[in-house]
C-alpha cells in the first residue's frame, strides 16, 4: 500500500534508510540482500509492481527477484534475458541513468505490453533505478505503479539513495559468493585429488594433508599428524637447501625418493614439492606421486637389455675370432673374391660389436659407473686402426680425407677401445652425413691449457643452431625421416665416454656448410682421472 506520509518526511526516509543499512550490513548472502531491498523499496514507496536484476560483468542477469500485486517471486534470472535487452531496463543499463516516468504510454523507453492497453490496466508510472559499486553496474531496480502520476520527486530521491545502498550490499554479496565459491573449488581440488598432498610449515612440521595423502600413510603405517616430513622419507639437501632455503624462490623442486614403512620395506616415490606464496602463510606443499610399478619395469628393461647384450657379445666374440683363424687356415691372398668375402664379414661382425659395446658403455655410464681400462694409449697406432676402419666407407663414396696429427701427439691416458668407437662413430658420422665428393678432416691438436683436441670436420649438411646443444642426446636426429638411417645414439655415447674421461665434446656447425666435431681429453698420466680410474 502506497502511503505518501511515510517519505514526505525526510527525518523519516533517513530513518528507514537507516534501517536498511542495517538489515543489508548483517545479510552477506545474495538472495537474502535482493530480497531484503525489494521488500523494502516497494514496501516504502508503496509500489504494486517491482523488480530487482543481478547482472553480471557482461551485464547478463545472474539472479533476480520480482513483485507482483504485492507477492514476492523469485524468478530464475533467464526469464530477464530479453528485458534486459529491450524497453526501459536495457535503456537504464546503456545510459546508466536513473528513469523516472509519470505516463508510460507517453515514453518510448517502455515496452508495451498487452496489459499497457487502455482496456486492462492501461497507462502506469514507474522509476527505474541503476544499481552501482565501484564503478560497476551491478544490477537494476523498478518499481511500478499501475495508474499515472503515481510517484513523487521525494519517492524517486528516495529509491536512488536505496539503490546506492543496495549497490554496494550486492557487490558484496557477489565478492563474498565468488570467494566462497573459490574456497569450495580448492578445498575440492585438494581433498579429491588424486595426487598425494601434504602441507607443512616452513619448518617441515605436517600441517594438513588431503585424503590420497591419509591413504598412502596408511598403507606404510604412519601417522601424519605432528610428525615432521623427514621423518618418513629421506629430502636431498642439495636440492630443497637445509631450511628449506631454496624454495623460497617459488619453483618446483622434483626429486625421486623412497618411503619408509614402519616395519622396514621402501616403496619409491616421486616428490614435487613447492614454497606456496607468502600471502598464502609461506607454508610447503609435498606431492608423492608412487612410482613403484614404473621402477619395476625400469629394472626389468635394464636387466633385459643387459642380458640380450651379453649374450650378443660372446657368440660374436666367437665368430670373430674364428673368421680371424679361417683367414690365416685359408689362403685367401690367391683369391681375389675370397679376400673380399672375407673382409665383408670381418667389417660386419666388427660393427655390431661396436654397436653392443656402445649400448652397454651408455648403460654403464649413465648409471655413474666410473672406467676401468683406462691406460697410456699410443695415439699413431690408435689413428691407424681407426683410419683403416673408416677407409672402406670414405672410399664408396668418393670423399676426400686429410689427417694431420702435431708434433709430439702420441700418447693419451684412455680407455682405448672406448675412445677408438668415438673416433669411428664421429669419423662415420662425418662421412653419412656428408655428400658424394665432400671433404672430411680428422686433426689431432695439443692445447697450451695441456688438453688434447681431437676435431673431425665435414663438409656436409651440418647441424641447425638451434640442435647444437641437444644433438649429443639420445635419440636426437636432425631428419629423422630423411638420410642415412640411424637411431642417434652414437653421439650419446661419445658424449658419456667423453665426459667420463674428464673431457668435453661440442659441435661447431653452419647448416648446409659443413660441421665440426671436437672433443677435448685431458693429455697427462691419468692422475687427473677419478681415483677409481
Ligand atoms: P645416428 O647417426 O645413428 O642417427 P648419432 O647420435 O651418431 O646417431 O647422430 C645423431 C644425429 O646427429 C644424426 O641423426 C644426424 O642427424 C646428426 N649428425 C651427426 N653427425 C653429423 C654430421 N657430421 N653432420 C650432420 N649431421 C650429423
Amino acid at each position: 500500500m502506497k502511503n505518501p506520509n511515510l517519505i514526505a518526511d525526510s527525518t523519516k526516509s533517513l530513518q528507514l534508510l537507516y534501517e536498511l543499512s542495517e538489515q543489508l550490513a548483517s545479510a552477506l548472502d545474495l538472495q537474502t540482500t535482493i530480497e531484503q531491498v525489494m521488500a523494502l523499496s516497494a514496501q516504502y514507496i508503496g509500489a504494486e509492481r517491482g523488480s530487482l536484476v543481478v547482472l553480471d560483468v557482461d551485464q547478463a542477469p545472474l539472479d533476480a527477484v520480482l513483485i507482483y500485486e504485492g507477492r514476492m517471486q523469485f524468478n530464475n534470472a533467464a526469464q530477464f534475458a530479453d528485458v534486459v535487452k529491450r524497453g526501459l531496463i536495457a535503456w537504464v543499463i546503456e545510459h546508466r541513468e536513473a528513469a523516472f516516468i509519470n505516463d508510460t504510454s507517453q515514453d518510448d523507453r517502455w515496452l508495451k505490453r498487452q496489459d499497457d492497453s487502455p482496456e486492462q490496466t492501461g497507462a502506469k508510472s514507474a522509476m527505474c533505478i541503476p544499481l552501482e559499486a565501484r564503478g560497476q553496474l551491478v544490477g537494476v531496480l523498478t518499481t511500478v505503479q499501475p495508474q499515472p502520476n503515481r510517484f513523487t520527486q521525494a519517492e524517486f530521491d528516495f529509491l536512488k539513495a536505496v539503490a546506492d545502498q543496495a549497490g554496494v550490499a550486492i557487490h558484496n554479496a557477489l565478492l563474498f559468493d565468488s570467494l566462497e565459491s573459490m574456497h569450495r573449488q580448492y578445498f575440492e581440488l585438494f581433498e579429491d585429488n588424486i595426487a598425494s598432498i601434504i602441507m607443512t610449515d616452513p619448518e617441515g612440521k605436517i600441517t594438513k594433508a588431503n585424503r590420497a595423502a591419509y591413504a598412502l600413510m596408511e598403507r606404510i603405517g604412519r601417522e601424519l599428524v605432528g610428525t615432521y616430513i623427514s621423518d618418513f622419507h629421506h629430502i636431498p639437501v642439495n636440492l630443497v637447501g637445509h631450511q628449506f632455503d631454496k624454495l623460497y624462490g617459488g619453483d618446483v623442486v622434483t626429486y625421486d625418493s623412497v618411503l619408509e614403512f614402519l616395519h622396514g620395506s621402501t616403496m619409491p616415490v616421486k616428490v614435487s614439492v613447492r614454497m606456496l606464496p607468502r600471502d598464502i602463510k609461506g607454508s610447503i606443499q609435498w606431492i608423492f606421486e608412487d612410482i613403484s610399478s614404473q621402477k619395476e619395469l625400469e629394472t626389468m628393461r635394464h636387466d633385459l637389455l643387459s642380458m640380450v647384450y651379453h649374450d650378443i657379445r660372446s657368440p660374436l666374440a666367437n665368430v670373430i675370432s674364428s673368421l680371424e683363424l679361417l683367414r690365416v687356415m685359408v689362403p685367401v691372398e690367391e683369391d681375389q673374391n675370397v679376400e673380399d668375402v672375407f673382409s665383408v664379414i670381418s667389417r660386419s661382425s666388427n660393427r655390431i660389436q661396436r654397436l653392443v659395446s656402445n649400448l652397454l658403455d651408455i648403460d654403464r655410464l649413465e648409471t655413474g659407473q666410473a672406467i676401468v681400462n683406462a691406460r697410456m694409449v699410443d695415439l699413431n697406432v690408435l689413428v691407424d686402426v681407426v683410419t683403416e676402419d673408416v677407409a672402406p666407407l670414405i672410399e664408396s663414396r668418393d670423399q676426400h680425407f686429410t689427417l694431420q696429427m702435431d708434433e709430439g701427439v702420441d700418447e693419451v691416458w684412455a680407455d682405448e677401445d672406448m675412445l677408438r668407437r668415438v673416433l669411428i662413430n664421429l669419423l662415420e658420422n662425418a662421412s653419412k652425413y656428408t655428400p658424394v665428393g665432400g671433404d672430411v678432416q680428422f686433426s689431432i691438436v695439443r692445447e697450451a691449457d695441456g688438453m688434447l683436441r681431437f676435431l673431425i670436420a665435414d663438409t656436409g649438411s651440418g647441424i641447425p643452431s638451434d640442435m647444437i646443444l641437444t644433438i649429443f642426446d639420445k635419440f636426437t636426429r636432425v631428419n629423422p625421416n630423411r638420410g642415412p638411417k640411424g637411431i642417434g645414439l652414437g653421439l650419446a655415447f661419445c658424449r658419456l665416454a667423453v665426459e667420463a674421461h674428464d673431457g668435453r665434446i661440442w659441435v661447431e656447425s653452419e647448416e648446409g656448410k659443413g660441421s665440426q666435431f671436437i672433443f677435448e681429453l685431458p693429455y697427462n698420466d691419468g692422475s687427473m682421472l677419478h681415483a677409481d680410474v
